[in-house]
């Protein structure tokens, strides 16, 4: 039987243990941060669960899903797997950054699912921290020169024979060792003339990754903690950024962000949140009439 009471607020965590569905060694950023602001009871990474199936990052399986869906699909799978009714999954992807193309981000999905309630929390944050790439090297001191531009071996390598994987490719993931990466990429240089070299973006070969989804479940776990001021539901949460930074010189408005607008999804109330750097104008080169 479910007490009403046991669903407001905060008091909808106490006690209870999360599900971390993941088999990257994420629960180890995810778990910690969720429990510094949600009186939660303890964490456990849900295991033997091939997330993997929901989408690779070295393409053998293909995302047939955006990644919030493919976020949801993976912690509502891990909820009916074990048996657990509060559990977290994470999905990332990486590609160019939309306002600066040339510069690659890693967009970080967290989705948490209560299936007592049957509610789903959701927060994306995007980091222009990254160490990301990939070469096709037709020589083992060109593989050598990749490797330590993607900060091997603190962070992994993937080899494959060519960039899009085809049936029947080879796929060498998770090389941390100079021994090995020589000796897989010498062999398959000698066998056909070229290699493919990535980094392994999976969470436990790629520090900075791990250390980003640790930075997205901080953020998370600030908002879900967060509780509305009119009703005490709690993921009061930024729903948008509103634009209107007035220019310093002339006091128009610019496209720069002015405030925060915190939305309830329960009552519909409404705040709008000053920045947290404290800036109340814009710069003057980014003003339609100043520098037009
Ligand atoms: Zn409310
Ligand atoms: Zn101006």
């Amino acid at each position: 039987m479910l007490h009403a009471e046991s669903l407001t607020g905060l008091q909808r965590f106490a006690g209870r243990t999360l599900g971390v569905a993941t088999m990257h060694g994420k629960e180890q950023v995810i778990g910690p941060a969720l429990m510094a602001r949600l009186p939660l009871a303890g964490f456990t990474a849900i295991p033997d669960l091939d997330t993997d199936r929901f989408g690779a990052f070295s393409g053998e399986v293909a995302r047939g899903t955006d990644p919030r869906t493919a976020c949801e699909h993976k912690a509502r799978h891990g909820a009916r797997a074990v048996g657990m009714d509060l559990v977290i999954a994470s999905e990332g992807s990486f590609g160019p950054y939309p306002p600066s193309p040339f510069i690659t981000c890693d967009e970080e999905w967290l989705v948490l699912v209560d299936l007592r309630d049957d509610r789903t929390w959701v927060h994306r944050h995007v980091s222009l921290e990254t160490v990301f790439g990939g070469e096709e090297c037709r020589t083992l001191d060109a593989v050598l020169a990749f490797a330590a531009r993607m900060k091997f071996p603190d962070h992994g390598l993937v080899l494959k024979t060519r960039e899009h994987w085809l049936p029947g490719d080879r796929v060498f993931k998770g090389i941390r060792d100079a021994g090995h990466l020589r000796e897989v990429a010498g062999r398959m240089i000698a066998e056909q003339g070229s290699v493919w070299a990535e980094t392994d973006l999976r969470a436990m070969a790629n520090p900075t990754r791990m250390r980003v989804i640790g930075e997205t479940a901080a953020r998370f776990a600030t908002e879900l903690a967060m509780t509305c001021p009119r009703c005490g539901t709690i993921h009061f949460a930024v729903a948008q950024a509103l634009w209107g930074l007035p220019c310093a010189q002339c006091g128009f408005p610019t496209q720069g962000t002015r405030a925060y607008l915190r939305e309830c999804r329960e009552c519909g109330h409404r705040t709008e949140e000053a920045r947290a750097d404290g800036r109340t104008v814009e710069d003057p080169q980014y003003c339609e009439l100043c520098n037009p």
